[in-house]
C-alpha cells in the first residue's frame, strides 16, 4: 500500500537497530540520541511557557521568541545578519525543515547532488518532491570534496547541491578549501545549497564549522538548517530552523504551512526565551564533555582492533572492521547486538551509488554517558580478547 515514490525507502535503520538493540538488550551506540539530560535552564523556560499561555498554535513560520533569538545567534556566532520575520523560519526539528525545503523548491524532474554516505531524510525527501539525487562518494578514510567528482554530478537540470558540515556519519568538518569548492559549482551553475549544520557547535580540536552562507557571494544561494536538539541534549523535543534569503525560506514555509503549520508552540517559546541566555561557557563545556566521550570510544575501537576515523566533529564515530571480521556491515551489526550487547548503525544504506564503500565500516554513537561507552567497549573488549575472534 506504500507509494510506489516511497517503496525503496523502507523502515529507517535508525528505527530498525534501536528496535533490535531493545530487544536483545544491547547497549544502544546506533540512533544518535543521548542517554542524559540536557540544560535545566532549559527545560524550566519550556515550563513557563507551558503555564504563561502559549499553548495554542503560534506563528506559522516560527514563534516571535525563536526567530528572534535564532537570528540573534547566527549574528552572534558568525557575523550574518538575517531578518528575523522574514529570513527565518521554524520547524517540527531539523528533519521537517529539510522536508519543507525540499518540498517547496523542487519540482519534478529537477536534480539534486547529494554527497554518499547522506543523511538518510535527503533522498527521501528528494523521492517525494519527484527530485532526482545525483550522488558524490565520499571516499574512506579522508572522505574529502573532490571538485572533478562534484563536477561531474552537475547537469542542466541540477537545482541544488545538499551539503552536511559537520557530517553525519564521517565526523568530518569542511575545510574552507572544500566548501570554496561547493561555492564555485554553486555559483558556475547557479545552483542553490540546503546546508545542514545540526552539529555545527559539536567540533573538535582544531575543525573550525565554517557556514556555506558566509563565503563570497552564498548568503543569497544558501538556506541554513540547524536544530536544538544536538546543542541541548533533547532531541525528542524537535526545534529546528532555516535561515536564508527571503525567497528560499518562503519556499520552504510554503510547504511547512501544509506539513504541520506550526511547531510545537510551548516548547518552541521556551526555546526562544532560554536561547539568548546561554552563554560562551555552556558551549565550551558541551565541546569539552564530548572530546572526553570521543576520546573513551575511539581509544576503545582502536584497542578492540577497529581502524577509527577520528571524528572532527559530531557525535559520531566511523569504525573499519576489516581485520575483525569478513561479515558485511549488516551482518557484523547484527552479530555484535546478539552476540555481544553492543548496537552501532551499518552505514551501507547511507550509500546509494557505491554501496560497496560502507560495507566494511559501522557508526558509534558517543552522545551517551561515559560509563555507557565504557560497558560497550568492555563488551567488544572481551570478545576481542577471546584467542580466536574472528568472525
Ligand atoms: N540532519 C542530520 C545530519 C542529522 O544527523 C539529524 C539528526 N537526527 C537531523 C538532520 C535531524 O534533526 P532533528 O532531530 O532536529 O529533526
Ligand atoms: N540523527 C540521528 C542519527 O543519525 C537519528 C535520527 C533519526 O532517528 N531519524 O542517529
Amino acid at each position: 500500500m506504500v507509494a510506489d515514490r516511497l517503496e525503496p525507502f523502507g523502515t529507517t535503520i535508525f528505527t530498525r537497530m534501536s528496535h533490535l538493540a531493545a530487544e536483545h538488550g544491547a547497549i544502544n551506540l546506533s540512533q544518535g540520541f543521548p542517554d542524559f539530560e540536557g540544560p535545566t535552564a532549559l527545560i524550566e523556560a519550556v515550563e513557563t511557557a507551558l503555564r504563561s499561555g502559549e499553548n495554542q498554535y503560534c506563528r506559522s513560520q516560527g514563534h516571535p521568541a525563536l526567530v528572534t533569538a535564532i537570528s540573534g545567534n547566527v549574528e552572534r556566532f558568525y557575523g550574518l545578519s538575517y531578518d528575523p520575520m522574514r529570513e527565518v523560519a521554524c520547524f517540527h526539528g531539523a528533519t521537517e525543515a529539510i522536508a519543507a525545503t525540499l518540498l517547496g523548491t523542487l519540482n519534478p524532474g529537477d536534480e539534486v547532488v547529494l554527497f554518499e554516505p547522506f543523511y538518510d531524510s535527503y533522498p527521501a525527501c528528494c523521492a517525494l518532491a519527484g527530485a532526482t539525487p545525483s550522488y558524490v562518494t565520499l571516499r574512506y578514510p579522508e572522505f574529502r570534496i573532490d571538485r572533478s567528482r562534484l563536477e561531474a554530478a552537475v547537469n542542466e537540470r541540477t537545482r541544488a547541491i545538499v551539503l552536511n558540515t559537520p557530517h553525519n556519519p564521517t565526523g568530518r568538518v569542511f575545510s574552507r578549501d572544500e566548501l570554496l569548492i561547493v561555492a564555485d559549482v554553486a555559483k558556475a551553475h547557479d545552483l542553490w545549497v540546503l546546508a545542514d549544520e545540526v552539529y555545527e557547535h559539536l567540533t573538535f580540536d582544531d575543525a573550525k564549522h565554517i557556514c556555506i552562507a558566509s563565503l563570497p557571494g552564498m548568503r543569497e544561494r544558501t538556506i541554513t538548517i540547524s536544530s536544538a536538539g544536538k546543542t541541548f541534549s533533547f532531541t525528542g523535543w524537535k526545534v529546528g530552523w532555516c535561515t536564508g534569503p527571503e525567497h528560499l525560506v518562503s519556499s520552504a514555509q510554503a510547504a511547512h504551512q501544509f506539513l504541520t503549520f506550526c511547531a510545537s508552540s510551548p516548547i518552541h517559546a521556551g526555546v526562544g526565551a532560554a536561547l539568548p541566555m546561554v552563554t560562551d561557557a555552556y558551549y565550551d563545556q558541551l565541546r569539552a564533555d564530548y572530546r572526553r566521550r570521543r576520546s573513551l570510544l575511539v581509544k576503545g575501537l582502536k584497542q578492540v582492533g577497529f581502524d577509527v576515523v577520528v571524528p572532527e566533529g559530531t557525535y559520531f564515530v566511523l569504525a573499519h572492521f576489516g581485520k575483525l571480521s569478513s561479515l558485511s556491515d549488516v551482518e557484523f551489526s547484527e552479530w555484535l547486538i546478539r552476540e555481544h550487547k553492543v548496537a552501532a548503525i551499518p552505514p551501507s544504506g547511507f550509500y546509494l551509488a557505491e554501496p560497496e564503500e560502507g560495507r566494511r565500516l559501522l557508526r558509534f554513537a558517543f552522545c551517551k554517558n561515559e560509563e555507557t561507552i565504557q560497558s560497550a567497549v568492555d563488551n567488544l573488549k572481551r570478545w576481542a580478547d577471546r584467542e580466536d575472534p574472528a568472525v
